[in-house]
Parts: structure tokens; C-alpha cells; sequence
């Protein structure tokens, strides 16, 4: 089913997430974008291919607005550490990846991001040891193979341990390496077209493992080329005991110093806010990408999501890297961040569609493409998933979005990216699932024969 011809779909539950919703309606797709979306049949379609939607609820695809692909190779390991005991575990291990295995981790790692529906996945990736060849063309040329937007962060690390960081001398560049290597991926690799596959950010690793120069030349750069800022913020209260101790200030007060808050800048986790950072990332437009299964496995805390949204903060989901969110899927993310807020702050604290539109529009919004991406809307992306809710369990839960929500994540019918077929009855077509398994096994074994278990 090819993306010129355009197909329909009708008798599914559709929910557009930008205000529309219709228990029996249609989507219409033409030229890779939506042509027109509505109750009961499609008028206006006689030619199309259909899609039987009955049994099934329609929603836009899924955005990923942080992850680290690499880890597909490293999971499981240092399972009961803290954050900064994971990561001092893991830099070891990590500072021998190459082109290859960033190769067979993205195949991996997004393939199976697919088969839970996600149409657009932002990959933070910053380590880059040097003389292991083209890391970032690998990684575009996997993420092609598999048909899902690619958001590359480039990500970066110039502080290591004997600048007071937390990672080895080995694995972190010069402050000129990094800023080189990242402006050369925004110039090859930076999309600007409305419908990008691949888009570029800059993105410093973090507070920690970044020295100041680099957090604020990042952000020149990044405005000077126009593209967006990421970097994680404010995850555990060690690494706030940390900002405080060094330059006696918290991490949202730090990152507004370095120029850090802006429309054009996205932080992972930003788990511990006071209600002055809260304000402060609100006023200025700053969007958060919250991780909820990694910041529960880490132990890192619970991110105050209802009050974000409450200030207007533009928020979206993220599974995290697979080392500390190991096999979750994109849309058990919307169950656990669920879960999560109302743990924390009671039955009334996130809905069901609430959630999943933090997993579609929101996270567009954060990664600035909320102007083509992340709900139904005629003219946009055809980005599209088709989940099937009429089976074992869910057919007995009257309101589909509920049950793909407060459920474990429903049976994957469809998705498309641009109105091509990435996923059909559960099955990867762009690449086979056993191909991008193997991939990924290659990965693991090349990176871990040195680890002792
Ligand atoms: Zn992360």
C-alpha cells in the first residue's frame, strides 16, 4: 500500500487528540498526509484501498521524546544500582561501542519502538569515542532501514574524571571534538523540511558530565543553526545535591545561567522542581520529556507531571535509554505515567486521554513539530497507529481509550509513517523483526565479551 495511491480508513473508534473524537468514523489518507477525518464512512473515497477498522481504535502515531538506542546492547546490567552507580558501571562498557554497534542497536532498538507504535523517536546519543568510525551516519542509515522519524540528538560529554565528572577520561571528547562533530551532524543530517525522517539536535549530555563552556556554546551553536536544545535535567536529588554543592544553585536555575530555558529547549526527566522552576520552565516554553518506567527503575523519583501541565508546559513521553527502561514499550508508557501521577496526587491527577496525548501531540510539541505531527488533522503527517482493542480482556472495556491506556499495550493492527507501512498485524515490514533481533544480539555480544557476569 503505497503512500501516492492514499487508502481509508473506516468503522474504527477515532481519536484525533486535537478535540475530535468518533466512535465509528474514518481517517482518509492521500500522498503520505491526512486528507480528511470524520464520523461513519469516508465520502469522497471510491477508488482508495481500505482498511476494515472495526474493532480498533485510531490514534496518531506515537512520539519518543528521549531515549539512547545504544543501551539496547546493555540491558540488564548493574540492576539494583543508583543512577550515578548504573552510569559509572556502564561507562566502561560503552566507551567500546563503534559505528557497528550503534548500527545494530538502532535497528534494534527501533524496531521495536515500532511495534509499540511510535512513529517518531528522538535518540539521544553521546558517547562518541573517537576512531570508531561514522557514528551518526550509522545511526541514520539503521534508522532509514526501519522507517521511523529519527530526532538525532547529538549528544556530547567533555567533563570527565579529572575535570570533577563522573565519566572515565576515555569516553568523553574535547569541548572542540564536540562542538565540531556536532555541528557537522546538524549540517549533513538536519532536515528542516515539513516532513523530515531525519532532524538533528544539539545535545550535551548533562550537567554532570558537560563542562559549562560546552552547555553554553551548545546553545550558540544550536541557535545559530536554528535547531533544538536537549539535555537531561534535574533527575535525581544527587545530581541536585551535586548543581548545589558546585555552583550553589538547582539544576533549572543552572540551565537558565548557561541560557538554557527556551521554546527551543527540551530537558529528560526534570523529576525534581520546585514550584519557582516549575514557573520558570512554563514562562519560558521550555518542554520536558518525562520517562516515568526509568525514573521508577533508577529510583530517581516521580515527576510532577499534573502541575507541568497545569502551567502549560509542553510535555511528552519518553521510554529513556533500554539500560534503564529495559523492553518498555513507547505505549506502557502512557500506562505508567498513569499510574505514576496518580500514586502521587490521587484518581484525578492524569487521565487516560490525557496520557495519550502527552504520547502524541505533546511530544511533538517538544520536539518542535507539532506543526505537522502528532494528532489527526487534515493536511498533516500521515503518521498513524491502528491499535486492536476488541481482543481477550479488552473487548469487555467500553471505552477504548481506557483500555489501551489503563491496560497492559494493546495488539499493534497498523502503523504508518507518511502514510507508508512500517508495522501490518503486529509484523515489521520495513525490516524483518528476526533481522533487526539479530542486529541487536551482534550489537550486545560485541560490546559485553569483555564483561564478567
Ligand atoms: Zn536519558
Amino acid at each position: 500500500m503505497n503512500a501516492v495511491e492514499g487508502f481509508v480508513i473506516e468503522g474504527a473508534h477515532v481519536v484525533t487528540v486535537d478535540g475530535a473524537e468518533y466512535a465509528d468514523g474514518h481517517v482518509v489518507v492521500r500522498a503520505g498526509r491526512i486528507w480528511a477525518v470524520g464520523a461513519g464512512p469516508a465520502p469522497g473515497a471510491e477508488g482508495l484501498q481500505r482498511v476494515d477498522g472495526r474493532g480498533c481504535l485510531v490514534t496518531p502515531g506515537l512520539v519518543n521524546t528521549h531515549n539512547h538506542l545504544y543501551q539496547w546492547a546493555t540491558q540488564g546490567l548493574f540492576a539494583d544500582g543508583t543512577l550515578f552507580e548504573w552510569l559509572v558501571g556502564s561507562y566502561e562498557i560503552w566507551g567500546r561501542l563503534d559505528a557497528d554497534v550503534v548500527s545494530g542497536t538502532t535497528s534494534a532498538g527501533l524496531a521495536h519502538l515500532a511495534l509499540s507504535g511510535c512513529t517518531t523517536a528522538s535518540d539521544h546519543h553521546y558517547v562518541h569515542p573517537s576512531g570508531r568510525g561514522d557514528i551518526v551516519a550509522a545511526e541514520v542509515e539503521a534508522a532509514r532501514e526501519v522507517g521511523v522519524r529519527l530526532d538525532l540528538a547529538r549528544g556530547s560529554m567533555d567533563r570527565g574524571q579529572s575535570q570533577g565528572g563522573l565519566p572515565p577520561d576515555a569516553v568523553v571528547e574535547s569541548l572542540e571534538q564536540a562542538l565540531a562533530g556536532t555541528a557537522e551532524a546538524v549540517d549533513v543530517y538536519h532536515d528542516t523540511a515539513p516532513d523530515a525522517m531525519t532532524r538533528v539536535a544539539v545535545a550535551p549530555c548533562s550537567p554532570f558530565s558537560v563542562s559549562r563552556a560546552l552547555m553554553v556554546e551548545s546553545a550558540e551553536l544550536a541557535r545559530d543553526r536554528g535547531v533544538r536544545l536537549h539535555t537531561h535535567l534535574a533527575e535525581t536529588l544527587d545530581e541536585e545535591q551535586q548543581c548545589l554543592e558546585e555552583f550553589g544553585c538547582t539544576p533549572v536555575e543552572y540551565a537558565e545561567k548557561l541560557g538554557w530555558l527556551g521554546p527551543d529547549v527540551w530537558f529528560a526527566h526534570a523529576v525534581h522542581l520546585s514550584d519557582a522552576a516549575i514557573e520558570r520552565i512554563a514562562s519560558t516554553g521550555t518542554g520536558v520529556a518525562h520517562c516515568p518506567t526509568s525514573n521508577a527503575r533508577l529510583g530517581a523519583g516521580i515527576c510532577r507531571v499534573p502541575e507541568l501541565l497545569e502551567a502549560g508546559v509542553p510535555v511528552g513521553l519518553g521510554v529513556d535509554g533500554p539500560a534503564s527502561s529495559e523492553l518498555t514499550p513507547l505505549a506502557g508508557e502512557m500506562h505508567q505515567a498513569l499510574l505514576m501521577a496518580r500514586a502521587r496526587r490521587g484518581p484525578t491527577a492524569l487521565s487516560a486521554r490525557q496520557a495519550l496525548e502527552m504520547a502524541t501531540l505533546g511530544g511533538a510539541r517538544v520536539l518542535g513539530r507539532d506543526a505537522e505531527l502528532g494528532s489527526l488533522a487534515v493536511g498533516k503527517l500521515a503518521d498513524i497507529a491502528l491499535w486492536r482493542v476488541d481482543g481477550f480482556g479488552y473487548d469487555v472495556i467500553g471505552d477504548p481509550v481506557v483500555a489501551a491506556v489503563f491496560g497492559p499495550t494493546p495488539p499493534l493492527e497498523r502503523l504508518w509513517v507518511g502514510g507508508n507501512t512500517v508495522v501490518d498485524r503486529g509484523e515489521l515490514r520495513t525490516l524483518s523483526a528476526e533481522t533487526a533481533a539479530a542486529r541487536g544480539r551482534a550489537a550486545h555480544r560485541a560490546l559485553t565479551q569483555e564483561v564478567s557476569r
